[in-house]
């Protein structure tokens, strides 16, 4: 049993606290034997990725975290076992005396957590702030993050949470068995507005069904009082989707969340005859 982190993406909301802290706890800080201090810029051991997703004015912002993942079966120990080592805890370390000059490293990393120290001419990384950790402390970005996205502890403590989670690249995390969890990473949305254009109105409490062309799955949403529908954390996929409501003729019309999110824009219904 070891630590892990578990980033919730559902409760970050991009102040970036944890990015900040991780500069405040490596530039300019000689953590040896640990970590060597971070350059001032170019670094980014703990980064937060902005997300637009959607287009206006259906628009969303998530936010997902990068950092060193800390694998169990870590491709950058692979490639220097005499630089790079795993302590007891999980936590994956790049020595910065073995390591030093070893340039390549920074290619060994498929997640682009290895970056190089061009002064010191060393590779370096997120250590999880393993000299906190040894004082019976938080990693810095832990301490710092004012909604709980981000926390860290033993397995066994964050077990229930951990069964819930993935990885951020799920199809590498059968081989690289990462340490860094993720819940609630952003998946697709669909959304419109459903209109009575001869009204010039909108349309609250329509029926919008949207019905997964690849898998049968079928979902339903209502117009709010501004005529909106939202469906979150859908599929990548081709959708069919039917709005209706009392005293109009259904429309039926498809949509693609393949590539992006997607505002269907307003969807028109007309008043079937008496
Ligand atoms: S994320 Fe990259 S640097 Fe971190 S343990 Fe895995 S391979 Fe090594
Ligand atoms: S400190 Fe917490 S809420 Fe702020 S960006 Fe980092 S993980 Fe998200």
């Amino acid at each position: 049993m070891g630590k892990v982190f578990v980033f919730d993406a559902a409760k970050c909301n991009g102040c970036r606290n944890c990015q900040i802290a991780c500069k405040d706890e490596h530039v300019d800080n000689d953590w040896s034997p640990i970590a060597r201090p971070q350059p001032d810029t170019g670094h980014f051991w703990c980064r937060i990725e902005e997300r637009v997703r959607g287009q206006v004015p259906k628009v969303r912002v998530s936010y997902v975290m990068h950092r060193c993942q800390h694998c169990e079966n870590a491709p950058c120990m692979a490639a220097a076992p005499e630089a790079v080592y795993r302590r007891e805890d999980g936590l994956v370390i790049v020595d910065p005396e073995k390591a030093a000059g070893r340039r390549d490293l920074v290619e060994a990393c498929p997640y682009g957590a290895i970056f190089w120290n061009e002064e010191l001419a060393i590779p370096q990384k997120c250590t999880g702030c393993a000299h906190l950790v040894d004082a019976g402390e938080a990693p810095h970005c832990v301490d710092v993050c004012p909604h709980g996205a981000l926390r860290f502890g033993d397995e066994e403590d964050l077990a229930e949470e951990i069964a819930a989670s993935e990885a951020l690249v799920p199809e590498r995390a059968g081989a690289d068995r990462p340490r860094v969890r993720y819940l609630n990473l952003p998946r697709r949305f669909l959304a419109g507005v459903v209109v009575d254009p001869e009204a010039d109105e909108v349309v609250p409490g329509a029926r919008v069904t949207a019905e997964n062309l690849a898998t049968g799955e079928v979902l339903a949403a209502e117009a709010d009082e501004f005529g909106d529908f939202w469906f979150h954390q859908v599929g990548a996929a081709g959708w069919r989707v039917y709005a209706e409501a009392e005293g109009y003729l259904t429309r039926v019309l498809e949509a693609s969340t393949v590539d992006e999110d997607r505002n269907m824009g307003p969807i028109e219904l007309y008043r079937a005859e008496a």
